[in-house]
């Protein structure tokens, strides 16, 4: 049977993307992909209100964290890490690689880091970068970003990167409005497509902060090396991972036709419909209720069920969900709702849910938590 990829990461791909991936090769000189590549090059800095550079790398979620550090930082910096969970943790070893000093604020699991934290850290020290994550995709928590950014534009020689691997192409994000400086994701979350591509964007600041250094260390994520090809994609520096950045393309394509605030909606709509809807049949969402994502839930089981054996029951059912991370392993499972996925996909996923609590002698009524999701998106 097929299984609904229901993870935070990949999302479900739709058959126009998969047929992008089938297509025959040409050559990265070729111009018709050249064509192709500069066209979601442009149509991608727009997307996100992005005044610099947009960068189409090979490589995942991670490379684009290390390439943010890597060219706005230099040994003994001093870096600000707003943490909401595994992910915004996952910079911390990132910057002690290259000899950051950090400074961590992290939240409770399923809370944010308050505001005058942020801003109490910011007067103490000089910061040459700040990150957050935007939706951490551990928790399930999404960061106040644009206020965080508001915050900054009083201190601007510190460079404000967002890590938007889980919201970017569904989440709220425009780097003018929100005065972010880096922000990245990658082409298996929010975007639909298969893993393999991150995209990156970087604001005029960003891209002055590098060219201030003679070189960093780092040889395949420096700016000044794709720069080049990201202005004019017939010249080479490493080879394009062609068949997704084609794939990519019809991922920009899908959201251009939905249209992006139609897409935003969309995603708020469902993704407190679902959340409701589960919290109806006896589960708990981690992250409170105002900072909760819409691009997914991370799910707190009742008592007397079994993680392993709940999660092996709805892939017996056709589903597969993730797993919770750190101290929620075991406790929660984690719901990905983002992308292309359709109604369709969630009243299954919610049915199976459903059949599975009633394996496991909870007394739910049959849809129950499907008619509470049809409820709210038809309110
Ligand atoms: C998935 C994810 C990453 C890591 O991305 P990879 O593509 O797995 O390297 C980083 N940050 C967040 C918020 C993520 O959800």
């Amino acid at each position: 049977m097929e299984k609904l990829v229901m993870i935070p990461g990949p999302t479900p791909v739709t058959r126009s993307i998969q047929d992008e991936m089938g297509r025959e090769i040409q050559a990265f000189g070729d111009p018709r992909f050249v064509s192709d590549y500069k066209e979601v090059i442009d149509s991608l800095g727009q997307m996100v209100g992005c005044k610099g550079a947009s960068f189409v790398v090979a490589g995942t979620g991670t490379l684009a964290m290390e390439m943010a550090i890597a060219n706005v930082t230099k040994p003994g910096d001093n870096v600000l890490i707003i943490s909401h969970g595994f992910f915004g943790d996952r910079f911390i070893e990132i910057c002690d690689r290259k000899d950051l000093q950090v400074d961590v604020l992290q939240s409770e699991w399923g809370k944010i880091v308050p505001l005058t934290e942020i801003e109490a850290k910011l007067i103490e020290k000089y910061y040459a970068a700040v990150t957050v994550t935007h939706v951490d995709t551990s928790t399930g928590v999404r960061a106040p970003i644009q206020e965080i950014g508001k915050l900054l534009t009083q201190y601007q020689d510190t460079i404000y990167i967002v890590d938007g691997v889980c919201a970017t192409g569904a989440e709220i994000e425009n780097m003018a409005e929100m005065h972010i400086d880096i922000l990245f994701t990658a082409t298996q979350k929010a975007f639909g497509v298969c893993p393999g591509l991150f995209m990156l964007w970087a604001s005029e600041k960003a891209l002055a902060r590098r060219k201030s250094f003679a070189k960093i260390p780092e040889y395949y994520v420096d700016f000044l090396k794709w720069l080049p090809v990201m202005e004019d994609p017939r010249k080479y520096f490493a080879t394009p991972a062609i068949n997704l950045v084609w794939a990519l393309k019809e991922s920009v394509r899908i959201i251009k036709e939905e249209g992006l605030k139609s897409r935003y909606e969309r995603h708020e709509k469902h993704a407190r419909a679902v959340q409701k809807a589960l919290e109806t049949v006896g589960f708990k969402i981690l992250a409170e209720p105002a900072h909760r994502a819409v691009t997914l839930s991370n799910v707190i089981y009742p008592d007397g069920v079994n993680d392993l054996a709940f999660r092996a029951k709805l892939y017996e059912l056709g589903v597969m969900v993730a797993g919770g991370l750190g101290p929620y392993a075991g406790k929660m499972f984690r719901l990905g709702h983002m992308g292309n996925i359709t109604m369709h996909d969630i009243v299954a996923v919610l049915s199976v849910i459903e059949q599975a609590l009633v394996s496991f002698g909870k007394p739910i009524k049959p849809g129950t938590a499907v008619g509470t999701y049809l409820e709210e998106i038809n309110a």
